[in-house]
């Protein structure tokens, strides 16, 4: 099986470069700059032909190969379901906004967090996704699409803090202005609330924007839909996000999927002013119509009347109800929708 370029830092490629090829080591510097502007080595045009066809020999740019492509109709969002060199599929999504491109990415194949409502949860985790597979989401969707990509969101299958230092490699390469070159406040982490993982990005400044999956402020009824409730309860959970919010100077999201008769009653907005009513984080309500079937679907005007009772109390809330906003939903619960609207 061919190694690949992709998720090397450029140290990492001087010494491929240095010591596999024998080649100087202002090659790696070429190498490092065409990896991240999504070329194949054959399309590397100021190496060496020979160099190039030796690299060819053991090395892809890639880590994965696209297998097919799924546009939303109604909107600018395409689902890109990608193969990885032991023949695992995974999927990430462009979303085209006026002013930019959206990537979502997995960061790991299926997930071992199963959280009620989401599909990418159901059947377990795996693996783990190294830096160079959840890089290459974006350097293919790039390429295919032809966009220049702005935005990247840690949302699609997987729990980014239970793969922290790939997660931490590809940001790391994601920031790089000699790689993808995106802007830090430009990159998105949703977590279901690994508390050591929150606390390790605080350590290392990984000061990207963080989306907690809350769901529900109340820590029973969290545990039925989030298992990692149990390991990471809500109360805590919180704390770990102020202190975050305190050393990061970022604002918190929290996703919030409302279920009908469940985690949209009065009593729910209590506990969720006594949880973060001090805070100046923003809640994204989620409608879970489309959802993978563990709830029933909502009636219309749900979300707005929950919304409504976090207004009256003065937390900051908004609607994301829309397939092609839903990028900005609950990791998993963008695939759960997914899966609904598509026959794959
Ligand atoms: S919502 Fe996120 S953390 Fe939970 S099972 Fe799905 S992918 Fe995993």
């Amino acid at each position: 099986m061919k190694k690949y370029l992709a998720g090397l830092t450029l140290a990492e490629m001087e010494n491929i470069v240095t010591e596999e090829f024998h080649q100087p080591k202002f090659r790696a510097k070429q190498l490092y700059e065409w990896v991240y502007k999504a070329k194949e080595i054959d399309e590397m045009t100021n190496l060496p032909k020979n160099f190039r066809q030796e690299l060819q020999l053991s090395y892809d740019s890639f880590a994965l190969e696209s297998k097919s492509v799924l546009k939303e109709q109604k909107s600018e969002t395409e689902k890109y379901l990608l193969r990885t060199k032991d023949d695992i599929i995974i999927e990430a999504v462009l979303l085209r906004y006026e002013h930019g491109s959206s990537v979502c990415v997995s960061t790991q194949a299926g997930c071992g967090m199963h959280c009620k409502f989401c599909a990418s949860g159901k059947n377990g985790l795996l693996r783990n996704l190294t830096a160079g597979e959840i890089i290459s989401q974006v350097l293919i969707i790039s390429r295919l699409a032809g966009v220049e990509v702005t935005n990247i969101v840690l949302m699609g299958s997987g729990e980014p803090l239970n793969n922290y230092n790939e997660v931490k490699k590809f940001i790391y390469l994601a920031n790089d202005e000699k790689a993808l070159n995106i802007s830090i406040r430009k990159i998105t982490l949703s977590t279901c609330g690994i508390i050591p993982g929150i606390r390790k990005m605080i350590d290392d400044e990984l000061f990207v924007n963080l989306s907690l999956s809350l769901h529900s402020p109340i820590h029973e009824m969290r545990l039925d839909m989030m298992p990692a409730e149990k390991a990471y309860p809500v109360k805590d959970v919180i704390k770990a996000c102020d202190e975050y919010r305190a050393a990061s100077k970022r604002r918190m999201t929290y996703e919030y999927c409302v279920i009908e008769g469940l985690n949209d009653t009065d009593e729910c907005a209590n506990e969720l002013y006594k949880l973060i009513g001090h805070s100046d984080g923003l809640v994204n309500l989620i409608d879970v119509n489309s959802g993978s079937g563990a709830y029933d679907e909502n009636t219309k005007g749900v979300c707005e009347v929950f919304k409504e009772k976090l207004d009256k109390r003065g937390i900051n809330a908004t609607l994301r109800r829309k397939l092609g906003s839903s990028i900005n939903a609950a990791c998993g619960q963008l695939k759960a929708q997914y899966e609904a609207e598509y026959e794959e």
